[in-house]
């Protein structure tokens, strides 16, 4: 394995950070990636499956380096929260999006929701939720608008500080969205012990929908449950018109995937909504 390390790129690509000395390095490269604007951000389109086309859309960090080339964020993403670097990352990212938004709906003529991902470190910082208010103020957006998006591991920590922080989002009027549904640690009772308002569908269980019994079953089981519970709905991963019309037939209520559009630059989206509008 250590062979593969003699060429950074091909290193990194091959995920081999498992290396403390290899982590050391990206977190130091990250860390100067943040001062010398190597991050950009793309926005992958979310679609209404009622007829509404694109309405929102998912902030994706990216990051190009001069000497690692780009570096995918499931790589970097854990070294930024390792070494606390995540905080400043999140807040960047977090404020691009809002002013991209901003000039996206512009372009567009109607609102778009944004979604941006949070983690759990950023969640626990004493300063996220000033910074989540002060992206809204400096932007103009509505609140509403705003979705954050957690995984289930977020959810198992510290059980009282969470649903504080989280309690005190929905005072603001942002909305949480649980997203990777369905794997991981996946319990029932975090969707009535947290204020989750949108569950996102992972995508493995997108992909499957065809080709699984099983794992179509459960897309149809988060989906009557999340509505029982008053949640919106919405898919990952939609690569495929039969996922879609499988999906729609079940009520889910959004979708986003390769079919619609990966994550692209903040200029494309505005070409995507209009080639999906009315779908
Ligand atoms: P995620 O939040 O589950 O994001 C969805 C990932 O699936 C993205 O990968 C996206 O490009 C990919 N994807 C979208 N549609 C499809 C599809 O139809 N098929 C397939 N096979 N893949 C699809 P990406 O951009 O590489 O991001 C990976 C992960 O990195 C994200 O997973 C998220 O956990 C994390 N991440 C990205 N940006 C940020 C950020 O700004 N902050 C934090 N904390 N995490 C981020
Ligand atoms: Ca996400
Ligand atoms: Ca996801
Ligand atoms: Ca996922």
């Amino acid at each position: 394995a250590k062979a593969a390390g003699r060429n950074g790129v091909r290193w990194f690509e091959h995920g081999m950070l498992d290396d403390n000395n290899d982590k050391l390095s990206l977190s130091a490269a990250l860390r100067q990636a943040l001062e010398h604007d190597e991050l950009s951000l793309v926005f992958q389109p979310q679609l209404d499956l009622g007829g509404g086309g694109v309405v929102g859309v998912e902030a994706l960090v990216r990051w190009s380096s001069p000497r690692l080339g780009s570096v995918a964020p499931d790589r970097f993403i854990p070294v930024a929260e390792d070494g606390g670097m995540i905080i400043q990352l999140g807040g960047w990212v977090l404020r691009s999006a809002c002013a991209a938004v901003v000039q996206m709906q512009a372009e567009l003529g109607q609102p778009l929701r944004l979604a941006v991902n949070v983690s759990p470190r950023q969640l626990r910082s004493a300063t996220w939720l000033a910074e989540i208010t002060d992206a809204i103020e400096a932007s103009g957006i509505e609140p509403k608008q705003l979705e954050v998006e957690l995984t289930e591991g977020i959810l198992i920590e510290d059980h009282g500080d969470v649903v504080a922080v989280l309690d005190a989002l929905r005072e603001v009027g942002v909305t949480i969205v649980l997203d990777d549904f369905g794997c991981g640690y996946s319990s029932l009772a975090y969707l009535t012990k947290f204020p989750i308002d949108k569950i996102k569908i992972d995508r493995s269980f997108v992909q499957e929908i065809t080709s699984a019994d099983t794992d179509a079953a459960i897309v149809d089981a988060i989906i009557v449950m999340a509505h029982a519970l008053g949640m919106t709905v919405v898919a990952e991963g939609v690569e495929t018109e039969v996922q879609e019309r499988y999906l729609r037939e079940r009520g889910c209520d959004e979708v986003q995937g390769y079919r619609y559009s990966p994550g692209v630059p903040a200029p494309e989206v505005v070409r995507v909504a209009r080639a999906w509008a009315g779908v």
